[in-house]
């Protein structure tokens, strides 16, 4: 059997033509491919606006950009999540402070956000960066009811979770990402995500004010349009109005996202499926399947157990050719950010979560023979 990795990207056909086809035209970069992938994106889940962007990471930093991020600000996360969730802060000069997460979903416990705010002096935390972890959705009224009570803007980096869904207090789906609570939201296209198109980001808002400035950072806080010009002495000229980046996403990427896009329903539906039958097959053992409460749709970026033993497991997938990964060593450890004063046991739930997590094979293009082969090497391990 060939390596089972715990994720990886579904290229068809249909997705090589479609960057062939743009090979062909005149654009490479920043054409008509672009806005075409920002507005089917915006499409699918449910927002406004949308801006392409070279990145997750480059998505978050300029996120932090525009939402004011500078130094001294002081922003909330969790410490179980990629290191780019927290980094953004840390670009613009601020300040990181993490809140533990809940034992059940693995997310930020919102109780422990509202007890760091009311414990703090007013005005102390500027924004909160929750993630819809593994592709679980953060309860994104909540948050911002907390928010709004503690004047604090929401990123929601929902790079885990397109597709992934909750019902509001009204009964209403609410999409990852779709701008209805969080001020702006992220994803990101790297191939091991739902969607890959090699790198790529995606920020989401319903902020017509945000979308604008995103889009000047995008291209240097350059602007060739006439109404926002200060003067207008002939066709060639530009203004460099703030200071921006080149964080664009070329046609080609945009073309892959395009097409990948296409198979949105066919991918979480497939995921979906895969997480049946795990949870069906460990059912009655001792490892600990995702938690999944009413009214909430998992969108399944990643497939996380909690187990006994976790080392020996995972050492012995891999003898196995079955590669495994741990999500996330919290980011409190990491020595870049225990410069900043943080400890192991400031966050013991998520550190405990960090003694026994582990992902297994999560994707739609792995085969039913494939995860077969997974589950039976699971469960031969703790026989
Ligand atoms: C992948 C990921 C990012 C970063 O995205 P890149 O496209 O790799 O820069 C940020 N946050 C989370 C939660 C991610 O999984």
């Amino acid at each position: 059997m060939k390596p089972i990795p715990y994720g990886r990207q579904f290229i068809f056909s249909d997705d090589i033509r479609a960057v062939v086809d743009v090979l062909r035209s005149d654009f490479l970069t920043q054409g008509p491919t672009i806005n075409e992938f920002e507005k089917k994106f915006a499409d699918y889940v449910g927002s406004k606006y949308a801006v392409a962007v070279s990145s997750g990471t480059a998505a978050l930093h300029l996120s932090a950009l525009v939402l004011g991020v500078k130094k001294n600000t002081k922003v909330i996360t969790t410490p179980i999540t990629f290191v780019a969730s927290a980094n953004c802060v840390k670009y613009c000069g601020g300040e990181v402070c993490f809140a533990d997460i809940d034992p059940v979903t693995y997310t930020i416990d919102i109780d422990q956000v509202s007890r760091l705010l009311e414990s703090s002096p007013k005005g102390t935390f500027s924004g909160i960066i929750p993630v819809d972890f593994a592709g679980y959705p953060v309860n994104m009224e909540e948050i911002r009811t907390l928010a709004d009570k503690h004047n604090l803007w929401i990123l929601e980096d929902a790079c885990h979770a397109p597709g992934g869904c909750f019902l509001d207090g009204k009964g209403e789906k609410q999409f990852c990402g779709n701008g209805k609570y969080a001020d702006l939201a992220i994803f990101s296209f790297h191939p091991v995500k739902h969607f890959a198109t090699g790198e790529g980001g995606m920020i989401t808002t319903s902020d017509e004010g945000l979308y604008n400035k995103l889009r000047l950072l995008r291209t240097h806080g350059i602007t060739k349009d006439p109404s926002m010009l200060s003067h207008n002495p002939g066709g060639w000229y530009y203004e460099m109005q703030e200071l921006g980046f080149n964080y664009r996403l070329s046609n080609i990427h945009s073309a892959l996202g395009i097409s990948q896009l296409k198979r949105a329903d066919e991918g979480i539906n497939r995921r979906k499926k895969i997480a049946e039958t795990y949870n069906k097959a460990f059912k009655n053992t001792t490892i600990i399947t995702p938690m999944l409460q009413n009214g909430f749709e998992h969108a399944y970026h990643l497939y996380v157990i909690q187990v006994e033993n976790r080392k020996a497991l995972y050492d012995y997938l891999k003898e196995n050719q079955i590669f495994t990964q741990v999500h996330y060593i919290p980011v409190h450890y990491q020595p870049y950010y225990i410069q900043f004063g943080y400890k192991k046991g400031d966050f013991p739930v998520a550190e405990k979560y960090y003694e026994y997590c582990l992902s297994l094979p999560m994707y739609p293009a792995l085969k039913d023979e494939e995860q077969d082969f997974v589950i039976e090497k699971v469960i031969e391990f703790y026989r």
